[in-house]
Parts: C-alpha cells; sequence; structure tokens
C-alpha cells in the first residue's frame, strides 16, 4: 500500500475538521468536486471557440465582447466579467500569462494548470516569448508578430486559435475535442 501524498493528508484532516465543526457537509464536498469535473473546465472554452470556427456572427460578437457573447451558455465558475478573446491569424500569435499571480477565466477554462503559475513561466513569456512558445514545440515563424496578454482580475484572456485545415470537414464535436487547453492559452496551436 502507498501511502498518501503531503497534500492530500492535508485536505483529508482539513475536510475531516470542517465536517466535524459543521462549517460543511460531505454532500456539499461531493458536489463540489462534481461541479468541477464535470461543468467547469476548458470544454466551455473549447466550445464557444469550434462555434467562433463555424458560425461569423457569433466570431464577430466573441471578439468584439466575449462577456456578453458567451453570457447565453450560462457557464459557472465566474472570473469572467470582462473576458476579452485574442484571434491567432497567419501573421499573429497571441499567448496569455498572468504576470503578477495567476488570474485565469475560470469559466470557460478550468483551473489553471501549475506552470501557468509558475514565475519562471510569468517572468519568461514576456521577455522572450519565442524561447517559451518553442520549449512548448511551438516554433513559430519569425514573421509572425507573437503578441503576450497580461490576465488580471479586471481583464483575463482567452485564445481563439486558428482552425486546422484537418478539421475543415470535421463534425463541431471532433474539432471540440481537438482543442486542448493550452491551445486557449495559447502556448499550442491546435
Ligand atoms: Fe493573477
Amino acid at each position: 500500500m502507498t501511502s498518501p501524498s503531503d497534500p492530500e493528508l492535508r485536505a483529508r484532516a482539513l475536510e475531516a475538521l470542517l465536517i466535524g465543526k459543521g462549517l460543511i457537509t460531505e454532500a456539499a464536498i461531493d458536489d463540489r468536486i462534481t461541479l468541477f469535473n464535470q461543468r467547469v473546465g476548458p470544454m466551455n472554452g473549447s466550445r464557444v471557440v469550434a462555434r467562433a470556427w463555424a458560425d461569423a456572427a457569433f466570431k464577430a460578437e466573441l471578439l468584439l465582447d466575449a462577456t456578453a457573447a458567451i453570457a447565453p451558455y450560462q457557464f459557472v465558475g465566474g472570473q469572467v466579467d470582462k473576458l476579452v478573446v485574442v484571434e491567432n491569424t497567419p501573421e499573429v500569435h497571441n499567448v496569455v500569462v498572468c504576470t503578477l499571480c495567476s488570474c485565469y477565466p475560470l469559466a470557460v477554462m478550468g483551473l489553471p494548470p501549475k506552470w501557468y503559475k509558475d514565475p519562471a513561466y510569468r517572468s519568461r513569456v514576456v521577455r522572450e516569448p519565442r524561447e517559451v512558445l518553442a520549449e512548448f514545440g511551438l516554433m513559430l515563424n519569425p514573421d509572425r508578430e507573437v503578441r503576450v496578454w497580461d490576465s488580471s482580475a479586471e481583464v483575463r484572456y482567452m485564445v481563439l486559435p486558428m482552425m486546422p485545415q484537418r478539421l475543415a470537414a470535421a463534425d463541431e464535436a471532433t474539432r471540440i475535442a481537438a482543442i486542448h487547453r493550452d491551445a486557449l492559452i495559447g502556448v499550442v496551436e491546435v
């Protein structure tokens, strides 16, 4: 039997304490976990991107005011009060960071990956974005401009990646499945 990790032990101790003090119920914790597993996550952002690829009017609305454009979806999770979607083109590649901490549009992208909160990513992607992107496996053409967007508590960004040729004839579900979270941050392409 392997012993549980340190954070796991701490989480269990905290959970037992909170339940013991009557501050939270086990059912409430389960509800929260189900919410994050099934309803909050990058699949929401992927749905938005796939729709923008197929629906020019929606895409225009999304680029103009992303918060308003996604409102009808009623995504839960918050942090999209001022969401800005930036579009990748053959001339421009966009990448998102929060240099200060880890601001991230939870409702469309879920919880940020660990590296997004890493001081190395946060400081380096601003100074040497091409090098950092190359480390993610994304080699950008030297004449393609790179724009780095700094998310904050006020404005949070999501990238609208380009649709690759291989998905031109694919149905929506296939497209959604192909759009990885990292493409919404802009460290990879689809
Ligand atoms: Fe932040």
